[in-house]
């Protein structure tokens, strides 16, 4: 008996020490000055006056006319121990960093519920304007929901309860967002996901430790920047796969307007590069910018670190080669379109 609880323990020892090592290593350095030549710049001349705030991972504030939309709030990088323990330290000082003045966020929308996408929503509460929407699965939603009844103000729009698919204006309507069913891509192999899951009823305290942040459901958005009802640009927010009936829905609304930039999540040569590939040949962006490689499980006053896909700027290269259209943004930097 004595034995079997000595060989208990010592396993648990060896599982405790080695998944935040293997976590630990998922990361490598990114050489910077490799990587130069496929930041996303785009000839003045083109510039139709949309700045893009990047923050890393899928974290996206894009401003038109003095009006912003937010994707996936998340940009603080919380470390193995962090996640562990729940406990997350203030990082508020990188936000207002890239973005010293109020923003006026009319949009926020959220591809899933898994803390990477959504843990620093209260940081972005001060830059909401006053009549914010928040677009995300019902699971998301019910998970944030501690923060969300937190500003009264705040419009939720749980995607599935919506009777039909169709476009979600902001208030003061400079966007409009039309969700697109995605799936989320596999973590280990080709079927094993993590932490899946729904949350069916609003929690009473916002979710703590990594397991506790439950995908529910993964969506895409579709996002239309508007003057006056004209598009001025379309751009699609990308997240996990985008699957072939999702794609001919996008095909059927680029009758109206074609894609402009699509922002792409690439974070594993294989995981991503053959979706990537069929998504752009359906939709035929005119520009490609790809998201979510980049700083995990890392302090963000660290060094820039890629994951898992071991080599991005030959992985750049090599589809720069082959006539795809890509950039990527360094985190904490902004652009225009
Ligand atoms: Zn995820």
């Amino acid at each position: 008996m004595k034995k079997i609880k000595i060989s208990i323990a010592a396993l648990v020892l060896i599982i405790v020490l080695i998944v935040p090592i293997k976590l630990m290593s998922l990361g490598k350095k990114v050489e910077l000055d490799d990587l130069k030549t496929y930041i996303f710049n785009q000839a003045p001349e083109k510039n139709k006056g949309i700045q893009i705030d990047y923050f890393g991972t899928s974290c996206f504030v894009i401003t038109y006319k003095g009006q912003s939309y937010l994707n996936d709030p998340f940009f603080s990088n919380p470390n193995y121990l962090q996640l562990v323990t729940g406990k997350y330290p203030n990082r508020d000082n990188l936000l207002s960093k890239l973005i010293p003045n109020k923003k006026n966020i009319s949009l926020v929308t959220i591809t899933h519920g898994h803390y990477d996408h959504c843990l620093d929503l209260p940081s972005f509460m001060p830059y909401l304007n006053d009549k914010p929407k928040v677009v995300a699965s019902s699971s998301a939603l019910l998970s944030l929901s501690p923060w969300l009844k937190e500003n009264k103000k705040i419009l939720q729009y749980p995607i599935e309860r919506m009777a039909k698919p169709n476009w979600i204006y902001s208030s003061d309507k400079t966007f409009r967002i039309y969700p697109i069913h995605s799936e989320h891509q596999a973590h280990i192999g080709k079927s094993i996901k993590l932490l899946t899951g729904t949350y069916e009823q609003p929690l009473a305290h916002a979710p703590g430790p990594v397991w506790q942040w439950l995908e529910g459901h993964t969506y895409s958005y579709l996002l239309d920047v508007l003057d006056n009802d004209t598009i001025v640009s379309r751009i699609l927010l990308a997240s996990g796969e985008i699957p072939q009936s999702s794609l001919q829905l996008l095909e059927n609304l680029s009758t109206e307007k074609h894609i402009d930039l699509l922002l792409y999540p690439y974070w594993h040569k294989e995981k991503c590069g053959e979706k990537f590939i069929e998504a752009y040949h359906q939709l035929s962006p005119t520009k490609v910018i790809f998201h979510h490689w980049n700083n995990f499980f890392r302090d963000p006053n660290k060094p820039i670190q890629m994951i898992r896909s071991s080599d991005i700027n030959n992985e750049l290269k090599e589809k720069r080669d082959k006539g795809y259209p890509v950039s990527i943004l360094m985190p904490f930097s902004k652009t225009n379109i």
